[in-house]
């Protein structure tokens, strides 16, 4: 059998880490589970290497993943002080918000663990693997070259990051590695049925009703499939800040569809574009274009509203670079 393929953190990185004692993990606003799984899964590895991590977050995380260690530890605001900060699922200093902002003028050394293509490598030391399934993966490949080993905590919170990020192993980028790790994790003591359970096959009244409302708007024209949630959508169903990539996931499954977007009206009058496509058709670069990043089969960003100008300026830029891809790829199907 293949074993598992190390995969080396940056000498200089583990360096950061070990000259320092009180670390500061940054994970992205409007956290998602591989946000949580690798801020957490970072803080318990940091723990075993007798180190004083805090996992800072503006947004608080999301509640289905209460269960992971040192969740409740988390902190919107930081409080120093600190030697060091490492951030975390994040591609850009935007992402991470106001707890960057708040400790960026002490001009701390800065370690960027990541695995988004469109990653703008904003750190001292940046460790940008697009090939990982997920932050959280990056965070077993630092375990394995600091020698720590794998605590049921620890494989938990990493478990967690890998399944959400990856919807449960079904997107493209699995690989037989990352079922390797997935199995050392398992083999650790992470419960895996268990984690699957609780954060893939759960879903909260609030977000059942917006499908409710946003499913008759649905379009498709031209392999775009999209809706629209406005304001008044989110606080009349009582979800208010909660991330769902449910919706879009579900959208892009539709037969004849290649990319999928939903477009979220914000509290501040800008609109939040959650992507998705098909294996093979590429969206990273008008996310990233339009100021925000991701990966070639689900990214997104957040521009000026109001929705229907915003909902008219993607899909026509999303419409241009399917036509381009088709055109360069026959092979290509919904
Ligand atoms: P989601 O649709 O689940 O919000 O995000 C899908 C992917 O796009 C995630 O990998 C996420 O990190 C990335 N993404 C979403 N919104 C933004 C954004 O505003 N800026 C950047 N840089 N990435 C984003
Ligand atoms: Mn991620």
């Amino acid at each position: 059998m293949k074993t598992l393929e190390p995969r080396i953190p940056p000498a200089k990185g583990i360096e950061l880490i070990r000259n320092a004692q009180r670390i500061a993990i940054i994970t992205h606003i409007s956290p998602d589970g591989d946000a949580a799984g690798s801020a957490l899964g970072l803080s318990a590895l940091l723990w075993e290497l007798n180190k004083e991590p805090v996992v800072l977050c503006q947004d608080p995380l999301p509640a289905p993943f209460h269960f992971l260690p040192g969740f409740h530890a988390a902190r919107q605001k930081a409080t120093g002080p600190f030697d060091l900060i490492i951030s975390v699922d994040a591609s850009d200093p935007e992402r991470l918000g106001k707890p960057l902002q708040d400790l960026a003028p002490k001009q701390l050394p800065l370690f960027v663990i990541d695995h988004h293509i469109t990653n703008v490598h904003f750190g001292t030391v940046d460790w940008v693997e697009p090939t990982a399934s997920s932050a959280a993966e990056l965070i077993f490949d630092l375990a394995l070259a600091m020698q720590v080993s794998l605590t049921v905590d620890i494989a938990t919170c990493i478990l967690t990051g890998m399944l959400t990020d990856t919807r449960g192993l079904r997107t493209s980028n699995v690989t037989g590695r990352t079922l390797c790790v997935v199995a050392a994790l398992t083999n650790a003591g992470a419960p895996f049925s268990e984690i699957t359970e609780r954060v893939l096959n759960h879903y909260t009244l609030p977000q059942v009703r917006l499908w409710a409302e946003a499913l008759p708007r649905v379009q498709i024209k031209n392999g775009v499939i999209w809706t629209t949630v406005t304001r008044s959508m989110r606080e009349h169903t009582g979800l208010k800040n909660q991330h769902d990539g449910g919706l879009v996931s579900f959208l892009t499954a539709v037969n004849k569809a290649y990319i999928g977007v939903v477009f979220t009206e914000t509290a501040e009058g800008k609109v939040e574009i959650s992507m998705r496509s098909v294996p093979g058709v590429n969206i990273a670069n008008v996310a990233f274009a339009l100021g925000g990043g991701g990966h070639p089969q689900a990214a997104g960003c957040t521009i000026v509203g109001p929705l229907e100008s915003a909902t008219e300026k993607v899909i026509a830029a999303l419409h241009e670079t399917l036509q381009q891809q088709l055109a360069a790829n026959s092979e290509l199907r919904p």
